[in-house]
């Protein structure tokens, strides 16, 4: 049921539902209360000897007031645009309502009609809904009425103006669709570039540190390791193979390390460093970084053979990310001093 209603709107996935919703909703709220307060509007300015049937007024300002509060509530694209829908139906019935009790009501149907068509163009993201609804807007405003100015020299005049607000309507619809889906993707694009790196697609320094201070931050989180992972002799590596070789072997080392860390937190420091923060106790971290050390290993062979050393420290809650980063950095020096090819818990 869900499925169908987000199809039939043509809404995109969740996350630029909600981002449409974020920036629809004052819109829409607004539009409803501009709705309210000229329905109002038009009944206390209502001319001498009008004959409103007021069951039906009342009953539709009902529909009005309920459908808007139902709008301040909805938290989501899907149930503000029903109620959005529900409002506009009721709207359109209750200036039928007094059109029906004016002298000359085919004469009102287009400037209302004119507007409601234009001002809903922007607010929905699905064309379909939006044609579906104006349709609607226009047979119960204009219901018996049609065609206008039968037999006059300018009956022809009305059809232009339909015509033209429906195509204006539907184009202004499609294009702010776009223009919306355009800016949606250039912020994914832009949160993507703030947050990835750019050689090898795995979390860069900036979303790495933000996602570790999290973590240490975190209420339940049982104990928690940082590692500092280092490709041994990369320099050499660039001098002997060349520095787009070098490149390759940086992008092999970050997927088997995000592969190993699984739903582990894991980044590029910048140059040839790495990061992960492990949650699990010292025996299953030590296990975890001589299988990284490991795997690095198995996964290339001379003359690309590559290896990296490891500097193990331990994450405390409420202490500053920067002094385990120091000790981790401390151990993975020693690291180094071993011969490289292994890790070190500090
Ligand atoms: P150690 O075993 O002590 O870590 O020695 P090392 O050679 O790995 O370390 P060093 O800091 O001397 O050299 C790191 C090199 O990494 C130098 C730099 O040119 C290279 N590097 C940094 N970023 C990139 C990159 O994005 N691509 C490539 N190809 N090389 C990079
Ligand atoms: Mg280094
Ligand atoms: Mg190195």
């Amino acid at each position: 049921m869900k499925q169908t209603l987000a199809r039939l709107m043509e809404t995109g996935d969740q996350e630029e539902q909600q981002s449409f919703f974020r920036d629809v909703r004052f819109v829409s709220l607004f539009t409803q209360w501009v709705g309210v307060t000229t329905f109002i509007g038009a009944c206390l300015l209502l001319p001498p000897g009008s004959h409103i049937n007021d069951t039906q007024g009342w009953l539709v300002a009902l529909g009005m007031a309920l459908t808007l509060a139902l709008s301040l509530r909805c938290r989501t694209l899907i149930t503000l645009n029903l109620s959005s829908v529900l409002f506009v139906v009721c709207a359109a019935t209750g200036f039928r309502v007094l059109e029906n009790g004016l002298g000359n009501p085919g004469f009102w149907v287009l400037p209302i009609a004119i507007i409601i068509t234009l001002t809903l163009a922007p607010l929905f993201n699905s064309t379909w809904m939006y044609l579906g609804l104006i349709c609607s807007v226009w047979i119960i405003l204009g219901y018996g009425y049609f065609p206008f100015n039968p037999g006059l020299p300018d009956e022809q005049w009305p059809k232009l103006i339909i015509g033209s607000s429906l195509l204006v309507g539907l184009v202004l619809n499609v294009c702010f669709r776009l223009l919306r889906r355009k800016n949606f993707k250039a912020q994914k694009e832009l949160e993507r570039m703030a947050f990835q790196d750019g050689l090898t697609g795995i979390n860069n320094r900036r979303s790495f540190i933000e996602g570790a201070r999290k973590l240490q931050a975190g209420t339940e989180n049982p104990t928690l390791y940082f590692l500092m992972i280092d490709i041994d002799d990369f320099k050499k590596i660039n001098d002997t193979l060349g520095h787009d070789a070098g490149d390759q072997i940086l992008k092999k080392t970050a997927d088997i390390i995000a592969q190993q860390s699984g739903q582990h937190l894991c980044g590029r420091l910048g140059g040839e460093e790495f990061g992960v923060v492990f949650s699990g106790d010292q025996a299953a971290v030590c296990g975890f970084a001589a299988m990284l050390v490991a795997a690095v290993h198995a996964a290339f062979h001379p003359p690309h053979a590559v290896s990296i050393s490891v500097g193990i420290a331990g994450l405390i809650k409420d202490r500053d990310l920067s002094e385990s980063y120091r000790s981790a950095d401390e151990a993975l020096y020693r690291a180094k001093h071993a011969g490289k090819n292994c890790y070190v818990l500090a």
